[in-house]
């Protein structure tokens, strides 16, 4: 004879009120069953995973970036699509940054400024605006 698994109450990780776990999910189950909560926790968890994995897949990002560079500079390609297609026109002598440091070390730089722009952006979108006219 099958026991049936006993599962004690506990609080809802999101809205904190009390359930009884339902005996198929026992201890996985973290949320009262409300669908909001399921949500919220969904969410938590998601942010938590993507928190954790961020460094992970910027180095992926990064090391295609790399990639996809060389592979243009393999090909019988025109000397100026060589060097890689900047989104940022800051005026910079891209050909002669990269004679002197290398391709990789351009898309490297250029991704740092990628993130660096990111960022100050961030920073300007959280500054409050004054009306100062
Ligand atoms: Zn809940």
């Amino acid at each position: 004879m099958k026991k049936a698994r006993i599962v004690k109450k506990r609080p809802c990780r999101v809205c904190r009120r009390w359930f009884r776990p339902d005996p198929r999910v026992g201890d996985d189950q973290m949320t009262c069953g409300d669908p909001q909560c399921k949500k919220e926790w969904h969410r938590r968890k998601c942010k938590e995973w993507n928190r954790k994995n961020r460094e992970y897949f910027k180095g992926i990002y990064l090391k295609k970036k790399i990639l996809a560079a060389d592979e243009a500079n393999q090909k019988d390609t025109p000397e100026e699509d060589k060097i890689p297609r900047t989104r940022f026109r800051l005026g910079l002598p891209w050909q002669e940054i990269q004679e002197a440091m290398g391709l990789k070390q351009l898309v490297i730089i250029e991704y740092i400024i990628q993130v660096l722009m990111k960022r100050f952006q961030e920073v300007i979108k959280v500054q409050p605006l004054v009306n100062n006219g």
